[in-house]
């Protein structure tokens, strides 16, 4: 997801100094908005704020401090720094042991902030040595799409799991070959779907299987926001060999994989169709707008749009034969907004909000420590790079009906193997 939504011309703080400042308080602080959004929050006013949870030590989910699960972060970039990092302070299983950075200086101080030994920092360079550091258990990729794939099997091949982020690689074959590093290792690798794990979406997934609602017809959903080449963590997302495709690959997959919980089944086929001004010195390289339609075995239908032209927004609807679901939003970091109408009456669902990245960190602390399935396998993000390359597929021949009937079956269904957490 994006960095954030900056006033273009007017954010003059460079990317090093973004990570400065994210260490401060930020409340109240006139940061600009570039600052505050840390991104999938991108809303206003609250909505921008990460929000304060719980000390984990108060939670009898928490585990001693030595038997938490050791994480090695690497690329200490937007997410790292906004989100990630602090999420460790709400974690119950999981917890910080290592950083791997290009940039020593921050490396140094974040080592600091968040209490990781100084023989804990890695480089790119020297990233092999961790065969030999039994602090780090897990090493969770945070860098741009196209190093998911080295730095994934690197890590597996030296004996540790992964938590790798979405999107999970910028190939088919990127991510074949991360699935089969995986088996050969006999190491654990999950995709840090967050979704999965996040009270709202988990709602939403069990009241369409319980069939409160009826028949699911139609799915639609928006995944967008404004990318711009003035932030630096947008520059690698407008480059196709970096991102592997624009909006598409960084929020379009939200939909994409969106479509495919709630439905709890797979698309046999794909049309999609681009708009794209090749004059927007933003789309040289990737789609700006890609707009697509799957069916479904069932004969539900999913419309997905994605756009880094769009005002933020990461939503969607279910309209079903009884009843109908509004998500909007519906993955931000929170703030998230669940109504649901059966009949004329509509009610606004209370949720429980957490902080999805602890869970999510907790959740592949649960599954190394033998204590949680693997939900967000590497087929599952296998399944969306190939849906996205149809999606592109189509769009190259004008729209032209790709096959998406790739025999995918989800092995795990977050809606009955995730529990919401106290
Ligand atoms: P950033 O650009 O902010 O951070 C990426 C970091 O990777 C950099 O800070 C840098 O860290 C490192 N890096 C190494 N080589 C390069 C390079 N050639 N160019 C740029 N950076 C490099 O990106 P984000 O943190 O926003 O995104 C990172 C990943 O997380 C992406 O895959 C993205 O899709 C995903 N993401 C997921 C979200 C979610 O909600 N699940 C939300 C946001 C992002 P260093 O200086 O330490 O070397």
């Amino acid at each position: 997801m994006p960095a954030c939504i900056p006033a273009a011309g007017t954010d003059p703080i460079s990317h090093d100094d973004v990570a400065g400042a994210r260490d401060a308080d930020t409340g109240g602080t006139g940061l600009s908005r570039r600052l505050l959004m840390g991104l999938g929050a991108a809303g206003a006013g609250s909505l921008m704020m990460r929000p304060a949870f719980a000390a984990p030590t108060a939670d009898p989910a928490a585990v001693p401090d030595g038997d938490r699960v050791g994480f090695a972060v690497v690329g200490l970039g937007l997410l790292s720094q906004g989100q990630i990092l602090p999420g460790f302070h709400n974690a119950k299983r999981a917890k910080l042991t290592a950083l791997v950075s290009g940039h020593p200086d921050k490396a140094t101080r974040l080592a600091a902030k968040y209490g990781v030994a100084r023989d804990a920092i890695y480089t790119y360079e020297n990233y092999d040595r961790i065969v030999d550091d039994p602090r780090i258990q897990v090493v969770y990729i945070v860098l741009p799409n196209a190093m998911h794939a080295e730095f994934t099997i690197r890590a597996l091949k030296a004996g540790k799991h992964v938590l790798c982020e979405k999107p999970m690689a910028t190939s088919v074959a990127d991510a074949e070959a991360m699935i089969a590093a995986a088996k050969a290792a006999d190491r654990k690798l999950m995709i840090a779907y967050r979704c999965h794990y996040e009270p709202l979406n988990l709602a939403a997934m069990r009241l369409i299987r319980s069939g409160k609602l009826g028949k699911p017809r139609m799915v639609v959903t928006q995944m967008g926001r404004q990318a711009s080449l003035s932030d630096p963590a947008d520059v690698w997302r407008l480059d196709m060999k970096m991102s592997g495709g624009g909006a598409l690959a960084d929020m379009g997959i939200y939909g994409i994989n969106g479509a495919r919980y709630l439905l709890n089944e797979e698309p046999v086929e794909v049309r999609a169709w681009a708009q794209t001004d090749r004059k927007d010195p933003r789309f040289r390289e990737v789609e700006d707008l890609i707009a697509w339609q799957f069916r479904f075995p069932s004969g539900a239908i999913a419309n997905g749009s994605t756009s880094f032209d769009y005002a933020p927004t990461m939503s969607y609807q279910v309209e079903c034969a009884q009843g109908r679901l509004v998500a909007d939003p519906g993955a931000f970091y929170n703030g998230n907004r669940l109504t649901v109408q059966t009949g004329y009456q509509s009610q606004v669902q209370a949720i429980h909000e957490i902080d999805q990245f602890a869970r999510e960190m907790d959740w592949m602390a649960d599954v190394v420590r033998g204590k949680a399935p693997l939900v967000s396998t590497g087929e599952e993000g296998l399944q969306d790079m190939r849906l996205m390359k149809a999606i592109l597929d189509s769009v190259a021949q004008g729209g032209a009906t790709v096959s998406t009937a790739f025999g995918y079956t989800r092995a795990v269904d977050p809606a009955k193997a995730v529990d919401v957490p106290a």
